[in-house]
């Protein structure tokens, strides 16, 4: 339905396209005729004109002829009744110098033929019955008068007759001069004019005979037009016109123009036969009908042309459109993949426990998960597009830029992850250990650097915990024994590479068990933790401390030779002596004995000596009644 609507709407204008186009082909085809036909018009005026004024022209020169010789017989009172030399030789003459004449001669009052100048004398004729003698008898104007052809008595040959009256002064009718016209000559005349095919010439006289015809015809003299509507009807009642339609003589309805003579009886009449006018412009009908058709065919071909093209472009418009269409619909799709690839991603970055942190090769930060935004306390928004060294500490920013440095130049197409342990900064300053898995990749132009964060302070302080748990003693707060052993170990290595003097005391509570079974278990725990408590405020923070088991503790002072370890013995003591542990409204004090040995001058000297030594001095302090110091030396060092 459409594309009918289309086609219709070229159609229509290509349709009112042609119809102005064949319309002013049509108009300048009626115009061309309109032409030919004034150009007929004009050439049957223009000849119709010229064959009248040459017409003219002869006849006033033959009346010129006859009137000179009627001159000559007036001033001699008219003819002789027998021949005259001298009267035929001016008819000689005259016949000479004037072209055209078949013959001249001169005819007396009687109708005898008295002169003619193609012989002498004259041939004994009447033309009294003439009607150019009895016309020129009758005539008083003094005229020329013209007759319709005839043949002539003297030698048969056709003639036109004309002729001038001769009179005396007084009037008196003396004869005829006439002259007998040669056909020929008024053929030659009016052939002169030359005429298109279908034209018509005919030289006539006002009563309707014809002199000349042109094309030339062979009956021409013998043709009569008395009853014609040229005779009949136009001469009366115009000296000349012109028309179409008009019928003249006898031919049929055409183009037709007429002139008559106002001195001479003679009268052209033109006509064309309205084909026979026609005919250039029929040729010219054809280059019309060509050019028309050419033009219609090459306008249809035209707008088929642009209609095609139209068509063409409509459709690669249609095409482009759905490509277009196909396009959009295949971008959406990508579109609300990424989008659902972005927000998975994103649930998944905001998802996980662990902060994650994106930045690119400048350190800027171009990726903040909600993990990250807690656990440095920073909103998203507040870290987009800020350097990392933000949530970093100043020692650990400048370890940072080398590292990603590092990363950039490794293998960009695949993410390699690396863990490490760095410190980093809260929006509030306080600092605290993280585990940070690092990867690195190429998307596009940009090299992005992934790092997966994890606050780990909560795990070293299990690990501290764990450590404190695994060297301390439960009860006093002391290292335990192993702990202190290991201590104990390092320091005497230390002592011995040094050449130092080292102290190990070993103290053991008096009469414990008694104190235990006195008060109660419990009240034993808190004189251990009060004896704990005691000997810790005695020590420098050098000297190590430790609970070796049950009642028994070890300490290690370093730098401490034999008498220092005794004073240091004394002053335990004294400081145990005055601790009291609350029991019920009472307080109980307690007593320890103190086994000492040094080390650290003599080679050889081991750590399990020493200790060897220090419980043998710690046996002879209770063996020595306890509550006081027993130093015990190597043998060497006595
Ligand atoms: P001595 O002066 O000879 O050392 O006499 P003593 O009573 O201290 O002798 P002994 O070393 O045999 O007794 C140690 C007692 O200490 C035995 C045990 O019941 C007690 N004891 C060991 N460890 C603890 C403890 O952790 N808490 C309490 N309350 N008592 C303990
Ligand atoms: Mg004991
Ligand atoms: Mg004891």
């Amino acid at each position: 339905m459409g594309k009918a609507i289309r086609a219709w709407r070229w159609l229509l204008p290509l349709l009112a396209l042609l119809l102005v186009v064949d319309a002013q082909l049509w108009s300048m085809v009626q115009r061309n005729r309109e032409q030919a036909l004034q150009q007929a018009r004009e050439v049957l005026r223009t000849a119709s004109q010229v064959v009248l004024g040459r017409a003219e022209q002869t006849f006033n020169i033959y009346e010129r002829t006859l009137t000179g010789i009627g001159e000559v017989i007036g001033s001699r009172e008219g003819l002789r009744p027998t021949p005259d030399l001298d009267l035929h030789r001016l008819l000689v003459r005259r016949h000479a110098i004037t072209a055209g004449l078949h013959l001249l001669f001169l005819v007396r009052d009687d109708g005898s033929l008295a002169e003619i100048s193609t012989e002498f004398p004259a041939p004994r004729l009447n033309v009294s019955n003439r009607e150019y003698f009895q016309a020129s008898h009758d005539n008083w104007d003094g005229g020329l008068h013209i007759s319709p052809a005839i043949l002539s008595r003297v030698d048969d040959y056709p003639i036109i007759p004309i002729s001038h009256r001769l009179s005396s002064d007084g009037e008196r009718f003396l004869g005829v001069a006439a002259a007998g016209i040669d056909p020929e000559a008024l053929q030659h005349l009016i052939s002169e004019q030359t005429l298109p095919p279908g034209f018509r010439l005919t030289l006539l006289l006002r009563s309707g005979e014809a002199l000349a015809c042109l094309p030339r015809q062979s009956d021409c003299l013998a043709q009569r037009w008395q009853a014609s509507p040229l005779v009949q009807t136009l001469l009366p009642a115009a000296p000349e016109g012109q028309g179409d339609g008009l019928r003249l003589l006898d031919e049929s309805p055409g183009l037709a123009a007429y002139d008559s003579s106002d001195r001479y009886p003679l009268v052209v009449a033109a006509s064309a036969d309205l084909p026979a006018v026609l005919v250039p412009w029929q040729h010219s009908l054809a280059e019309y009908l060509l050019l028309g058709l050419g033009s219609n065919l090459a306008l249809a071909g035209i707008t088929f042309y642009a209609w095609r093209q139209a068509q063409r472009r409509r459709q690669a418009l249609a095409e482009l459109a759905e490509a277009n269409l196909r396009l959009e619909e295949r971008v959406a799709r990508r579109t609300e993949a990424l989008t659902r690839s972005e927000t998975r991603a994103r649930l998944f970055m905001n998802t996980a426990m662990d902060a994650v942190v994106v930045i690119d090769d400048e350190s800027c930060i171009v990726e903040f998960n909600n993990a990250a935004a807690a656990m440095f306390g920073y909103t998203t928004e507040e870290v987009l597009g800020q350097s990392l060294n933000l949530l970093m500490p100043e020692a650990e920013a400048a370890r940072h830029g080398p590292r990603v440095q590092a990363a950039g130049t490794g293998d960009a197409s695949r993410l390699a992850a690396r863990s490490l342990e760095v410190m980093a900064r809260h929006k509030d300053g306080r600092e605290f250990p993280v585990e940070v898995t690092v990867g690195s990749a190429q998307i596009g132009e940009r090299r992005l650097h992934v790092g997966i964060i994890r606050d780990i302070g909560e795990r070293k302080r299990v690990e501290q915990e764990l450590q404190r748990l695994a060297t301390t003693d439960g009860l006093t707060g002391t290292l335990n024994r192993r702990a202190f052993t290991g201590e104990a170990e390092r320091l005497a290595a230390l002592a011995l590479r040094h050449r130092r003097p080292l102290t190990l005391l070993l103290l053991d509570a008096d009469k414990f068990k008694n104190i235990n079974d006195s008060y109660g278990h419990p009240v034993g725990d808190r004189v251990l933790q009060a004896l704990a408590r005691c000997l810790a405020a005695q020590l420098r923070t050098s000297d190590v401390l430790g609970r070796l088991g049950g009642e028994e503790f070890g300490i290690v002072l370093p730098e401490t030779g034999p008498e220092g370890a005794l004073e240091v013995g004394e002053r335990l003591l004294a400081a145990v002596r005055q601790c009291r542990v609350l029991v019920g409204e009472g307080d109980l004090g307690f007593t320890v004995s103190i086994g000492a040995t040094c080390l650290g001058q003599e080679s050889g000297a081991s750590l399990d000596q020493a200790f060897r030594l220090a419980d043998e001095a710690l046996y002879a302090a209770k063996a020595r009644g306890r509550n006081c110091v027993v130093l015990k030396v190597p043998e060497v060092a006595v």
